[in-house]
């Protein structure tokens, strides 16, 4: 269950988000994560958690794959290059595996800037893979054209009701893996409780969460759902081993209403 990036890494395809969780909570959530058989963790600069997820850890036994993201106000060459040395700080490793521009911020027009020095980063071995989050075709096409280098991942809000269709799309034109944020869409869009979701959970003796991260899988994208409650995280792992027929997936693909739950990438500006 790991995806194959194409500057030759790897990445596994479900991990755990940390969004909006206290330190005290990231230390219980990473534990038991690891316990459940997860081997990433997604977290931000902007999350305020950095140094909780370094220290959860620091207590397991096998590594875990990081993934960090430059916070909005960092973006900027000079201090891209010195807000990651504070983020490696913070979590204590000494590779990170991915470092995400959080958003591209068009009205900024920072984010080219901003990705020649992710490109050093990587060139100088500090980080294995870099990638972005939240860009459009558009803001990944003019990363590609005017730096060469196009990043692994975008990772975006994408769940049944919002499937990103243009966006993957244009990822997968350029080789860039799409990582789904919100993959349960938040559970507060209803998603959990969808009858076609509910009516699928229930033909596999499957719970909901696990039809709609089976769902993420099975059409490729990485996804990292955020729970702090260790049953949960145990049963959004157990997705991996739920497999689709193709008329659930086609049933679950219908669900798509084109409405996010964020804000547009084009009106996140700072
Ligand atoms: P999510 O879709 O993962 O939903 C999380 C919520 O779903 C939890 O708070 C919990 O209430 C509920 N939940 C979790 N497991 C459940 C289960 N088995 N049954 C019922 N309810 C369950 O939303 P998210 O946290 O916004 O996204 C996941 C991760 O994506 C974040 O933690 C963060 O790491 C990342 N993220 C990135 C961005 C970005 O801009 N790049 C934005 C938001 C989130």
């Amino acid at each position: 269950m790991d995806l194959s990036l194409s500057d030759g890494t790897t990445i596994p395809q479900l991990g755990l988000g940390v969004f909006r969780m206290s330190d005290e909570q990231v230390e219980t959530a990473v534990a038991a994560a690891a316990q459940a058989g997860y081997r990433m963790v997604d977290t931000a600069q902007g999350y305020d958690n950095e140094a909780a997820v370094g220290r959860a850890l620091a207590r397991l036994d096998a590594p875990m794959y990081v993934t960090t993201k430059l916070r909005n106000d960092f973006q900027g060459y000079d201090s891209a290059l010195r807000e990651f040395d504070a983020s490696m700080a913070r979590l204590g490793v000494d590779v990170l595996d991915l470092f995400l521009i959080h958003w591209p911020m068009p009205a900024r027009d920072l984010y080219v800037e901003t990705w020649k020095a992710f490109v050093r980063l990587q060139a100088e071995g500090r980080v294995r893979s870099i990638g972005v989050s939240n860009f459009q075709p558009e803001h990944l096409r003019r990363l590609v054209d005017e730096t060469g280098v196009a990043p692994v991942v975008n990772q975006v809000e994408l769940h049944p009701y919002f499937q990103q269709v243009e966006v993957r799309a244009a990822d997968a034109a350029l080789g860039v893996v799409t990582e789904a944020w919100g993959p349960l869409g938040q559970a507060k869009t209803g998603l959990l409780s969808d009858e076609v979701v509910v009516r699928i959970a229930q033909a596999h003796e499957a719970t909901p969460a696990q039809v709609v991260l089976a769902w993420h899988l099975a059409i490729g994208n990485v996804a990292i759902p955020k729970s702090v409650t260790p049953t949960r995280i145990v049963e959004n792992f157990g997705a991996v081993r739920l497999s689709l027929t193709a008329a659930d997936l086609a049933d679950l693909t219908a669900l798509d209403t084109g409405s996010r739950i964020s804000a547009s990438p084009y009106d996140v500006n700072d």
